[in-house]
């Protein structure tokens, strides 16, 4: 975050959404023109959902990620009644309105699009954050079509506190189900604490919808998904790239320690050696042309 700015130096343009304690609008700053996301929260509401210290927890977050492939926190300041956080603007919209527009993606927009999920969650987990709420409608595009996650109203640090300073009720609420019931891992439902490899199972789910079209436990139930979780019971298409039904039943795998990717298994080093990924440049990524949605 760089010089000062307040309220009056942006023009808003219109809503982007809204929920019951902050509204995200679209607005241009009036001197450079350049275009932000800004999220306004009320004060007020966010007292009264008891969401102070999350609020204050994702601010913390997002000010730490300096990353091509994470939104920006490019400035933030209050009034009286509202707290402004001033987000670099994803002008191209949500990975999952592309999925529902095409049905599914092509093999080289997953592959592309998996990578640049690889090399984000590989620098959360050299920040040691977690996301916990990884999906489709927080993988926001750029203007030139690259990755920008946004949303860490769930993330947290898998550092652990001093045990001195936390209390047993406190491990509880931090490890209580956050999330997306269609992409939480399992570790989370049946109330561990989430690590680095919780984001693998969620992007192993993320891969399955841009390949199928749909998540791979998908049921109009809940609780028939949690249960489908617990067993990774999902159905593969017999018509399914061989590489892409590997990687996906090396991420959904129960054992949190034995999904590819994580730590025991050769960490992002093994990951990114997967058949699926063997056109990827890794290191020119953020300066490649995306290929054309489809
Ligand atoms: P939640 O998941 O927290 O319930 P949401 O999915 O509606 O809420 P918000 O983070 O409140 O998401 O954002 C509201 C809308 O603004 C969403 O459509 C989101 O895609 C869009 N949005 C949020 N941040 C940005 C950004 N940096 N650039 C472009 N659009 C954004």
């Amino acid at each position: 975050m760089s010089e000062e700015k307040g309220p009056d130096d942006f023009l808003v343009l219109r809503v982007l959404g809204e929920d019951e304690d902050s509204t995200v609008v679209l607005a241009k700053d009036i001197r450079t023109n350049k275009k932000y996301a800004i999220k306004i929260l009320d004060k007020t509401k966010v007292i009264k959902n008891g969401k102070w210290d999350q609020v204050n927890k994702e601010k913390q977050i997002i000010s730490k990620l300096y990353h091509p492939f994470f939104v920006k926190l490019e400035y933030s300041f209050k009034d009286d009644k509202r707290l402004f956080f001033v987000l670099s603007y994803a002008a191209n919209g949500e990975l999952e309105w592309y999925i529902q527009h095409y049905h599914c993606l092509s093999k080289e927009c997953v592959q592309f699009y998996t990578a640049e999920l690889v090399l984000a969650l590989e620098y959360l987990s050299e920040c040691d954050l977690v996301h916990r709420d990884l999906k489709p409608a927080n993988i926001l595009l750029s203007e030139e079509m690259h990755v920008q996650i946004s949303d860490f109203g769930a993330a947290k640090s898998t550092v652990q506190e001093s045990p001195l300073n936390v209390s047993p009720a406190h491990d509880q609420l931090e490890n209580a189900f956050v999330g997306t019931a269609e992409y939480v891992p399992p570790e989370v439902l049946i109330g561990k604490a989430s690590s680095s490899s919780s984001d693998l199972w969620s992007l192993g789910c993320i891969i399955y919808q841009m390949m199928v079209g749909s998540t791979p436990f998908y049921d109009p139930n809940e609780y028939h998904i949690f249960h489908k979780i617990i067993e990774c019971d999902y159905q593969v298409p017999s018509a399914m790239d061989n590489d892409a039904k590997d990687l996906i039943s090396k991420l959904l795998v129960v054992d949190s320690n034995k999904r590819l990717g994580s730590k025991n298994l050769g960490g992002f080093h093994a990951l990114k050696g997967h058949p699926f990924f063997a056109n990827i440049n890794w290191k020119n990524l953020p300066n490649e042309m995306p290929p054309a949605m489809k």
